[in-house]
């Protein structure tokens, strides 16, 4: 991190350069409305909110500190219980009521909900998830730690950055008097990295309640990508359930007499294997099968499991259709019956043209402290951000969250010099959104 003054003369820097090149190229931009328009977008940073940001740093990493100490996995009710007072507590000192609701199922831990109702138009939400990927006892061998330019700790980046980073911009503006909006709503769940099977629900019909909801899932770090970004776009998942009965019988005694439900599982697995190749936005791939033996009985049952990614809405629907057709087109062994189900788990995040203008606003912002954000237009992995934006009611977007790396792994970490950018970045465009 820079310290304040040498950041301060190089934004000064920044800004000379900025209108240096703004009356050189003016002339040039005549001839090109695009042009002008382009450079008039690089604004001087707004002094009093990166000032705030700058100064909220080592709170910052004392709340992520905090948050990292507590072990919280997905299934570590008493570790999320105490998560989710951590939150509320510093929700409470930025002004917001505050609720906890139980999930709907899973663990049982809780949803952290806070709400402050300000003066403007806008309805804005803003979520993260409070659980991590790692089993009780992860800080034993992968404790918090230091390292110049990184922190470590487990779930540090995915999700307690983009927590801090959440908790700390509202505070900031908090402090600032910023009431700019109608309603902002922070959703904290406890469950994301399963599924949010407990919270989906509420938060995609939270989410309808809002015009925009900022996501606050990590970004990548510097030394897996060429610079930070925004997400656009995320896979959905479904799994397919493939189930075969036949017959049993003696498998040398009298197999003449079975109808083996493993061979026409086989069957029935090749013969839909490239279906979705046809349509757009989706793939299966079977992952699983399984048969009841034992070995010397001809099978009487058999199933299989593919995994399903979606990257267009719906796209699901038709491959449920074509492989109901395919499977009712005909069979190998006679006198078997195959069923097949396609079942949704989170939906696909598709950010669409709303998504992007908001990303392409937080942009220009970046672009006035001198930082490019790039913007991502699809992952394989999925986020909640998929129910935020289900029913493509209010704008989404993805990975306000801090940059790091190792997430679901080992030695996760985030990078320090990516705090107040973050926060300057989320502070500065949620006071856009107020004006709209
Ligand atoms: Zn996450």
């Amino acid at each position: 991190m820079l310290s304040p003054a040498i950041h301060f003369s190089q934004t000064g820097t920044l800004m000379s350069m900025h209108s240096s090149s703004f009356f050189a190229l003016r002339s040039i931009a005549l001839a090109s409305g695009l042009a002008l328009a382009a450079i008039a977008v690089q604004a001087a940073p707004d002094a009093k909110l990166l000032a705030a940001a700058e100064k909220a740093q080592p709170a910052v990493i004392d709340n992520l500190k905090e948050m990292v100490q507590i072990e919280s996995g997905s299934l570590n009710v008493e570790g999320l219980l105490k998560m989710a007072d951590v939150i509320e507590g510093r929700l409470k000192a930025a002004g917001f009521k505050t609720e906890r609701r139980k999930t709907e199922a899973g663990a049982g831990a809780d949803i952290v909900i806070g709400t402050r109702k300000g003066t403007g138009k806008r309805k804005i939400m803003l979520q993260g998830h409070m659980d991590t990927v790692y089993a009780a006892g992860i800080l034993g061998s992968q404790p918090y730690k230091v390292d110049g330019n990184r922190i470590y700790g487990p779930g540090i980046a995915d999700d307690k950055g983009g927590i801090a980073v959440m908790l700390a911009s509202l505070k900031i503006l908090a402090d600032a008097g910023w009431r700019d909006y109608d309603t902002v709503t922070v959703l904290v769940n406890p469950d994301e990295e399963v599924g949010s099977v407990g919270s989906g629900e509420l938060i995609a019909t939270t989410a309808d309640l809002h015009d925009t909801v900022l996501s606050f899932e990590p970004t990548a770090a510097k030394s897996v990508a060429k610079g930070e970004s925004l997400l656009l776009g995320a896979a959905g998942i479904a799994q397919a359930t493939m189930e075969v009965k036949g017959r049993a019988a003696h498998a040398g005694a009298a197999p003449e007499l079975g109808r083996n439900a493993l061979y026409e599982l086989s069957y029935q697995m090749l013969q839909t294997k490239d279906l979705a190749k046809d349509i757009p936005g989706v793939t299966l791939n079977w992952t699983v099968a399984r048969a009841t033996g034992p070995i010397n009985q001809i099978t009487e049952k058999a199933q299989a499991l593919g995994d399903i990614r979606i990257t267009q809405p719906g796209a699901e629907k038709k491959l449920n259709e074509v492989l109901q057709a395919k499977i009712a087109s005909g069979k190998l062994i006679p006198d078997t019956e195959t069923t097949v189900k396609v079942e949704v788990g989170r939906p696909a995040f598709v950010a669409g043209a709303k998504g992007r203008a908001l990303a392409e606003k937080a942009q220009a912002i970046y672009k006035e402290i001198d930082r490019d954000l790039a913007l991502t237009p699809m992952t394989g992995g999925g986020t909640d951000a998929g129910y935020a934006g289900r029913s493509g009611k209010a704008t989404v977007v993805e990975s306000f969250g801090l940059a790091g790396f190792g997430y679901h792994a080992r030695d996760e970490y985030i990078e320090v010099d990516s705090i107040v950018p973050r926060i300057y970045l989320v502070t500065r465009l949620l006071t856009e959104i107020g004006k709209q």
